[in-house]
């Protein structure tokens, strides 16, 4: 490995990039889709750019859950406060990156 940054597949664009220039998302049971802010939560991952287009094209096109092979949220919180608190959340950290 010799410290070198691994390479993942951007679920929204397709993209292969170093793992640092990405951002992870989890699905962490009860909580439904969580960002990994310091990839450092365990369980399948999913990888975004930072930027707000592949974020949204993953989450119009059921990508997300798709690479996560689990419901971003699990119903009644389905598309209520879990899932605008995450979105807030994953576009904060977006928006606080320069992108591409
Ligand atoms: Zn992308």
């Amino acid at each position: 490995m010799n410290g070198r940054i691994p390479d993942r597949r951007c679920v929204g664009c397709g993209l292969v990039r170093p793992r640092t220039e990405m951002v992870r998302i989890i699905v962490d049971g009860d909580r439904g889709a969580v960002l990994d802010v310091k990839m450092r939560l365990g369980g399948r991952g999913a990888y975004l750019c930072r930027n707000r287009r592949c974020l949204d094209k993953a989450l119009d096109r059921g990508l997300l859950a798709r690479a996560l092979r689990h419901p971003l949220f699990s119903a009644p919180e389905a598309g209520g406060p879990a899932r605008e608190r995450f979105l807030a959340q994953v576009r904060g950290e977006l928006d606080g990156q320069a992108c591409l």
